[in-house]
């Protein structure tokens, strides 16, 4: 199997990602969990550009780093061990996204929380966007931090670092990585104003 469907879904997702700002250069990755093998999933390469990504270039690999398969010079991206924690943790998740999207970074860089503001937050992230501790990246203790961290919400943000948000398909932890973004740069925007009122 070579699980064309995946990777194709993959690169549109990782083009929109770089088109829409979410990422700036080579930083971010995506992955999705094999339908057919619950212990491995298909990844983003690591340092590749995005525009120029194609399909063969995703790397598919187990939650424990066995690459099964990968292009000459394609490496799993280097936050695998994140992206594989969080599928061991979590049955229902099914794809990753992982994003450095500005505004978002920019809480995670104040190390605060995104508080609940917004009803879409109540839709779509499940609540607040919780805050992970900083570790250095790609590391495994970083991969349990957020393990940890994002509990039932839909994203985390992680300290000093960037944003991780989960879903039951790749669709849903875009869309959540999108919304993520939103609430922070309008949460921005109303601390430059007053003081956010939170919702419950
Ligand atoms: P990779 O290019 O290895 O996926 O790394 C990008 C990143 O965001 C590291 O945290
Ligand atoms: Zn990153």
């Amino acid at each position: 199997m070579d699980y064309r469907e995946i990777r194709e879904e993959i690169v549109s997702y990782s083009k929109q990602m770089y088109s829409e700002k979410l990422v700036t250069a080579t930083s971010g990755n995506i992955s999705v969990r094999l339908p057919d093998r619950q212990n491995a999933f298909a990844i983003t390469p690591s340092s590749e550009n995005y525009m120029s990504l194609t399909e063969e270039r995703i790397v598919i690999v187990t939650i424990d780093g066995e690459i099964l398969s990968a292009a000459p010079g394609a490496r799993p991206s280097s936050e695998w061990r994140l992206h594989a924690e969080l599928y061991r943790a979590k049955k229902e998740v099914n794809a990753v996204v992982h994003t450095h999207s500005p505004y978002a970074t920019a809480f995670a860089v104040i190390r605060e929380k995104i508080p609940l503001i917004l009803i879409e937050m109540k839709v779509f992230l499940n609540g607040e966007v919780p805050l992970s501790p900083y570790a250095p990246n790609g590391t495994q203790e970083v991969a349990e931090n957020v393990s940890r961290s994002i509990g039932e919400h839909g994203a985390c943000l992680m300290e000093n670092h960037g944003v991780v948000c989960v879903g039951k398909d790749l669709k849903s932890a875009y869309i959540r990585a999108a919304y993520t973004e939103d609430a922070a740069r309008v949460c921005y925007m109303a601390k430059t104003m007053g003081k956010p009122v939170t919702i419950l």
